[in-house]
């Protein structure tokens, strides 16, 4: 068809076109056409502003803040916002377009759009941080809506965060608007289950991957990389299902336990000293050696591009739920596909998060509230949905998992956008 573009040679990948060669491979095999293949690909709306704001010494910094918005087809864009010094306008391209598909691969009526700003949240202040958010939010006051672009957390942004977004945009519209950002704290119109729901979904994902596999639960041991909201609610939950949590880590190192981490203490631990380091309940080791344990699963959820080419022919587990967004370079899919491990892709592993945002704008827009017997239930049910679905089409043209994710969510938007026109 003519629009692949050869791969440029270099180690470290860039993010955007990692998620590019996935799409491509995937478009391929879909016979997508030309026209509708540059739509797809091309970010809608990219938003780059200037933050200045007065730092609690007195002084002022300029931060920049990022918003684009990749896909609006399938409904209002819809994703979360990072605070990261890595965050750059090519991360947030790629993190914009894998919520374009993530929304399509679970069917949930929302397009895709990231946000994101330079700066480091450990190093500043509540005040410093609520200021630096109200900024960019009234910068962002025409991007965002309900109906518009919705967003939710990401990497270094909470509860906390969201509300100071919902109450600044309501401030500027005169009224509350709960359905504008989605991951707000419960009294202010959050969703029961929506903290875990990433890690519930990574659950869902794994358990669904072992009983094709054939492996059971009882029998497994898993290695999490990242002891964030998503790696700690995953360890935990898979653990509650019997899997043997041997190894987490966070930015400061891993720990390596062959009887099994105790999660409690482990969460106590990061509670008291907001890191992990300095725990005890396992053998320090690297984050890259915790990558190459001998483990049935491997849950990375912590950055970009961890498994790549140098260590993908060293990975060991059977198979890799990726709870973090893009953790595998597309230059290390081949060598992980050729040693037979499994891949449960970002755009399905993780959608669980996203789903229940949808629940807790729905939740908003009715003005009620869901128990969290019934969120856990329906988006268990979506991400198993989901998981069938994509692992029938990869059964169907003999692609991995993530290929199939892909095909699943482009064919979706591709159909929409056919019908729509051109909005
Ligand atoms: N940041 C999360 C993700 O990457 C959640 C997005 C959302 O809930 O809108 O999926």
């Amino acid at each position: 068809m003519g629009y692949i573009e050869p791969a440029p040679i270099t180690d470290k990948e860039n993010p955007f076109e990692s998620m590019m060669e996935r799409f491509n491979i995937a478009a391929e095999k879909l016979g997508l056409d030309l026209e509708t293949y540059e739509v797809l690909k091309s970010p809608a709306k990219q938003v780059i502003v200037s933050l200045p704001i007065v730092m609690d010494d007195g002084h002022k910094k300029v931060f920049e803040g990022y918003r684009v918005i990749h896909s609006n087809t399938l409904g209002p864009s819809k994703g979360g916002i990072r605070y990261d010094m890595d965050v750059n306008l090519d991360e947030v391209k790629a993190l914009a377009a894998w919520m374009t598909w993530k929304c399509a691969v679970v069917d949930i009526p929302y397009g895709g759009a990231k946000g994101g700003i330079k700066c480091d949240p450990s190093k500043m202040s509540s005040g410093e941080l609520e200021r630096l958010t109200r900024a960019y939010t009234v910068k962002m006051y025409e991007i965002f809506g309900p109906d518009i672009d919705i967003p939710a957390p990401d990497m270094g942004t909470g509860p906390q965060e969201m509300a100071w977004i919902m109450d600044e945009y309501s401030k500027a519209q005169g009224k509350t608007v709960q359905a504008v950002v989605t991951g707000k704290p419960l009294v202010l119109g959050g969703s029961l289950g929506r903290v875990e729901a990433t890690g519930r979904g990574v659950m869902v994902s794994a358990m669904e991957a072992l009983r094709k596999m054939k492996i059971s639960p009882n029998d497994a041991t898993v290695a999490v990389q990242g002891f964030g909201n998503v790696g700690s609610n995953a360890a935990k939950l898979l653990a509650q299902k019997g899997l043997k949590i041997t190894a987490i880590s966070d930015h400061t190192g891993a720990f390596y336990n062959p009887d099994g981490i105790d999660l409690r203490e482990a969460s106590e631990y990061r509670e008291t000293y907001k890191t992990l380091e300095g725990f005890t309940g396992g053998e320090k080791i690297s984050n890259e050696a915790l990558l190459e344990l001998d483990v049935d699963v491997l849950v990375p959820a912590a950055k970009e591009d961890v498994i790549n080419t140098k260590n993908a022919d060293k990975i060991k587990a059977k198979l890799i739920v990726e709870g973090a967004n893009g953790p595998t370079g597309a230059k290390a899919d081949k060598a992980l596909h050729d040693k037979g491990i499994v891949v449960v892709p970002d755009i399905l592993a993780n959608a669980g998060g996203v789903t229940v945002s949808y629940f807790e704008w729905v939740q908003n827009r009715l003005g009620y509230k869901w128990t969290r017997d019934r969120v856990n239930r329906r988006s268990d049910r979506i991400m198993k949905e989901a998981f069938e679905k994509v692992f029938k089409i990869a059964e169907k043209h003999n692609v991995s998992l993530r290929i199939a994710s892909y095909m699943v969510a482009i064919t979706k938007v591709a159909d929409t956008y056919k019908l729509r026109g051109s909005f």
